[in-house]
């Protein structure tokens, strides 16, 4: 993986959308052909021989590279959204995030247990909108679950890695870049 392009295109936005938080804005990767083909090569790589039937997205920014890659895997794509976007039955779960506190979704027949799912997300920060989206893919008992950010955050006082790790497990989880700033 070409992590120099990706750190060179990678914009951070500082006390955005609080003061305090430095924002990583993916959208300078997403925008970008070449970044683009590296993040999504990159997880093909190595995600490609894990059997992943389906590819969860984490509303909004993890359904960018989340669909390119299930379409690259031959996997299917199935979004987990904000509350009150999904139009039929579903399964919420709540869960508190480093600034504010929010609930995801996911349709309630969007996972059979059939599946190997793999979990993605733009960034990791303290873990909670994973942890949520994790414990909504686990009430659908698939055959085995992965997790996957871009960018995962190990600044003071983010312990997110550790936090999932405990109960997803390190082997189950990757991460493209880790930020330490
Ligand atoms: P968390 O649940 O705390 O791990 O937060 C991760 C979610 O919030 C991801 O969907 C990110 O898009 C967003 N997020 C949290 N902190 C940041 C940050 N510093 N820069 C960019 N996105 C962030």
């Amino acid at each position: 993986m070409n992590k120099e392009l990706l750190l060179r295109h990678l914009r951070n936005v500082p006390d955005f959308p609080l003061k305090g938080i430095q924002f990583k804005d993916v959208s300078t990767w997403f925008k970008n052909a070449e970044c683009l083909t590296e993040l999504v090569n990159a997880l093909y790589d190595i995600y490609k021989d894990k059997g992943i039937t389906k590819v969860v997205g984490i509303e909004s920014r993890g359904f960018v590279v989340g669909a390119a890659l299930a379409l690259r895997l031959g996997a299917g794509f199935v979004m987990c959204r904000k509350p009150g976007k999904l139009p039929a039955a579903t399964h919420k779960m709540a869960y508190g995030k480093e600034y504010g506190t929010d609930t995801i979704e996911i349709h309630d027949d969007a996972i059979t247990p059939d599946d190997v799912v793999l979990i993605h997300d733009d960034l990791l920060a303290t873990g909670g909108s994973m942890r949520a989206a994790y414990d909504l893919v686990r009430l659908f008992e698939p055959k085995d679950i992965y997790v996957n950010f871009l960018i995962e955050l190990r600044m003071e006082g983010l312990k997110g890695h550790d936090y999932l790790a405990h109960f997803i497990g390190e082997e189950r989880m990757t991460a493209l870049l880790t930020l330490t700033e």
